[in-house]
């Protein structure tokens, strides 16, 4: 499976949870301390690995808050 990462900015986040709950792999959290906009911004949760870089994120965010990254698989041959 592939391997994704994201760049979040974290200051555009309104903690609207959209992408929480859109994420298919459940890996998006909203996180403990309050951004400049008062809300509790999303972050990733690492330990759980399991982020694909499917981008459903990004596309559902209203706020552009993410930037998503792929790994790529390598050649198959
Ligand atoms: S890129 Fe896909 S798997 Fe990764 S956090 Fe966003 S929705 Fe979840
Ligand atoms: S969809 Fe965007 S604004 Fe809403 S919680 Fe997720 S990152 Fe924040």
């Amino acid at each position: 499976m592939a391997q994704g990462t994201l760049l979040i900015q974290t200051d555009r986040c309104k903690g609207c949870g959209l992408c929480i709950r859109a994420c298919p792999q459940q890996v998006l959290v909203a996180g403990q301390h309050l951004n400049a906009l008062g809300y509790q911004p999303v972050q990733l949760d690492e330990a759980l690995r399991r982020c694909t870089g499917c981008g459903v994120c990004a596309w559902v965010c209203p706020d552009l808050v993410f930037t998503v990254y792929r790994e790529s698989a390598g050649r198959a041959g």
